[in-house]
């Protein structure tokens, strides 16, 4: 891994996710290198977009920039964050999403969390007294570690993600489960749908899921998957009904409550807009 250290001029961004009024992105790029990573698309960055999951950018200022944006900007709910995980390893020792946590929740701003990573726990002492303000998501997309590793080579495998969410959901705070992307033979079965959604019911975790898209960016990331798994990209009306249903009945069957992460009736022309 690469690390340079930039400067930044704003800190929030506006953001076009469901839900989500500005974004907070303390890093540049992604240690955890998802292949199916939409992310590398949205960076204004070429060097890290090239070398997606080889190069990350520590924004050094962020949160001196965030403290003087918080007494400017309405208040609002932020995600921390959109385009890069949080708690990838760099912020070890950077802590830079944990004072930008200090900095949003005593300035009254609402947060929400999403990770795949349990170095969240490190932060219980900042999130846990303001429960209110803070909700927690982790991404899920199957409970299988060997196809964890292919997909998401240096992301924490879904065994650790999940004991993390359970220690915070016994603490009290509000968690959710992202399963998704959901990728055509791949991670579509009922069996592996089932079993994310057993996680989310266990913890009280809302779901949201939704499918994988696909960019011209991501044909180069993609292609150990595909090599394995040809169909992964075809990702047509039909076969994203039957996961639909697939995902509905199981959270049917147990009591879970489940949602499509972009709703039809909000949704953007390309699901990729929001971002
Ligand atoms: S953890 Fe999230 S931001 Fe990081 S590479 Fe994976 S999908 Fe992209």
């Amino acid at each position: 891994m690469r690390y340079e250290r930039v400067r930044v001029s704003h800190a929030l961004s506006k953001s076009g996710l469901p839900d989500l009024d500005y974004a907070f992105n303390p890093y540049a790029g992604c240690s955890h290198g998802c292949l199916y990573c939409y992310a590398r698309a949205f960076t204004r960055y070429p060097e890290v977009a090239r070398n997606w999951g080889r190069v990350v950018y520590i924004k050094e200022n962020v949160v001196e920039v965030l403290e003087a944006e918080v007494k400017r900007v309405k208040r609002g709910l932020v995600g921390v964050s959109t385009v890069t995980d949080p708690y990838q390893p760099v912020e070890a020792w950077e802590k830079l999403t944990r004072r930008g946590l200090e900095v949003l929740l005593r300035s009254g701003f609402r947060v929400s969390i999403q990770t795949k990573s349990p170095l969240v726990l490190r932060d219980l002492d900042v999130i846990a007294p303001r429960r209110g303000q803070v909700d927690v998501g982790f991404t899920i997309t199957t409970l299988d570690p060997a196809l964890a590793r292919l997909i998401e080579p240096n992301a924490p495998p879904p065994g650790v993600r999940v004991e993390a969410l359970r220690k915070l959901a016994s603490e009290g705070l509000e968690t959710w489960v992202f399963l998704g992307p959901i990728l055509r033979g791949v991670n579509d079965s009922e069996a592996s749908i089932a079993g994310v959604v057993e996680v989310a019911f266990e913890t009280g975790s809302k779901l949201y899921y939704d499918y994988y898209h696909h960019r011209p960016e991501l044909v180069e990331s993609m292609r150990p998957l595909l090599n394995r798994f040809p169909q992964a990209l075809a990702t047509e009306a039909r076969w994203r009904e039957r996961v639909r249903d697939a995902v509905e009945k199981a959270c049917r069957e147990i009591g879970a409550e489940c949602a499509p992460a972009f709703p039809e009736a909000k949704r953007a022309k390309s699901v990729l807009e929001y971002f």
